[in-house]
């Protein structure tokens, strides 16, 4: 069938949204028509280049849908289920998935950019295949994606909220109460304030941390981050944010630094800011050309410090996903206000451009 699809076929150049081809689901895959997509940052490092991708790519990693068409052997869903796509597939029986760490799973092992998981595509425009970012490519009207990638929802749901849940609330939330395992009273540091990072920050004031330290170089975001639990806020533009954290601290420096920035200078402001016994958590993607990140050995014996990483919060998709959109259904979670603007899948562009100029905690995509 036709259907269009945000397309990156160099990087540098513009998203360019045509018409392509899709074919029907094959053995164990799902289509799905797309009701909202999220914009995350992750895709951009493949738009400037500095994650290396299959090309061209249809673009577009956080989605919510509804079930069209399955193809055969498919049992987790059936046309008509409304669906939060994942941009790791999980298989539920290799060594991660059953040791409770399907993001790690061997199925979405390096986070897939290319063909289905049988190394074919579905995805075909005029000059050839086109690769589906994450396998999923959400900024397309229609995808065929795993069976592995999708996690029903249920239909209570308003599906332009329900997209959150797929990429930036479990990745910034599940990075607090998953992998840090953050205690209340708590001190805390989020560097960035952006889709991931004010999820972390949320993620500290859910789990009762008692202070909570948001930086940014944007005002718009930092503001925002008050909404979210932020005690304090620094704009690192004006003032130094390690400092501040050892001020604050009666100079002893926080529990635990989140970086959501994944630049190697902000992974080292955020272990610079750690007190004895602190933990950072490095949550973003850096470019692949970044090497090594300006931390103290010594530092790490003498005060007992851990440097960590995180993908997707440590979070588990089929148990994740639905449970944060109850707990958003209970008010113990926000969507809402996450969202700063909707666009067209046309504005797929503008949409970056906002992300990039800081306008956007999210935009969101709807079709
Ligand atoms: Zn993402
Ligand atoms: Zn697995």
């Amino acid at each position: 069938m036709r259907t269009r699809s945000a397309v990156l076929y160099a990087p540098g150049e513009r998203i360019r949204v045509e018409e392509i081809e899709l074919d029907p689901p094959k053995e164990h895959e799902v289509q799905v028509r797309m009701v909202a997509a999220g914009i995350c940052h992750s895709d951009y490092h493949i738009v400037v280049g500095d994650l290396p991708s299959y090309l061209p790519i249809a673009l577009g990693h956080e989605g919510a849908g509804i079930v069209e068409e399955v193809g055969p052997n498919v049992t987790n869903c059936k046309p008509g289920d409304h669906v939060v796509l994942t941009f790791i597939p999980s298989c539920g029986h290799c060594r991660y998935c059953t040791a409770g760490h399907a993001n790690l799973c061997n199925m979405g092992a390096n986070i897939l950019m290319g063909p289905q998981l049988d190394g074919t595509f579905r995805m075909h425009g005029e000059k050839g295949d086109i690769g589906q970012m994450c396998v999923i490519s959400t900024f397309s009207e229609r995808s065929v994606v795993p069976d592995a990638s999708v996690v029903v929802i249920g239909d209570y749901y308003a599906l332009n909220r329900a997209v959150l849940v797929g990429c930036g609330v479990p990745t910034g939330v599940g990075a607090v109460i998953h992998r840090a395992k953050v205690e209340a009273g708590s001190t805390v540091m989020v560097i960035g304030c952006g889709g991931i990072g004010m999820n972390a920050v949320q993620g500290a004031a859910i789990a009762g941390a008692r202070m909570i330290i948001a930086v940014d170089i944007n005002d718009f975001k930092l503001e925002k981050a008050k909404e979210f639990g932020a005690t304090h806020t620094v704009n690192s533009t004006r003032e130094d944010p390690v400092q501040i954290a050892k001020d604050l601290t009666w100079g002893l420096g926080v529990d635990y630094a989140f970086e959501a920035i994944a630049t190697p200078a902000t992974i080292g402001q955020a272990y610079a800011a750690l007190g004895k016994g602190g933990t950072v958590v490095v949550i973003g993607l850096t470019p692949y050309t970044a090497e090594s990140i300006p931390v103290s050995p010594l530092d790490l014996v003498l005060y007992q410090k851990t440097l960590m990483g995180t993908l997707y919060g440590d979070s588990q998709p089929r148990y994740d996903i639905p449970n944060m959109l109850a707990m958003y259904h209970a008010g113990k979670l926000k969507l809402d206000e996450l969202v700063t603007r909707t666009y067209t899948l046309d504005q797929v562009n503008e949409a970056y451009a906002d992300m990039v100029g800081g306008k956007n905690i999210r935009g969101v995509i709807e079709f």
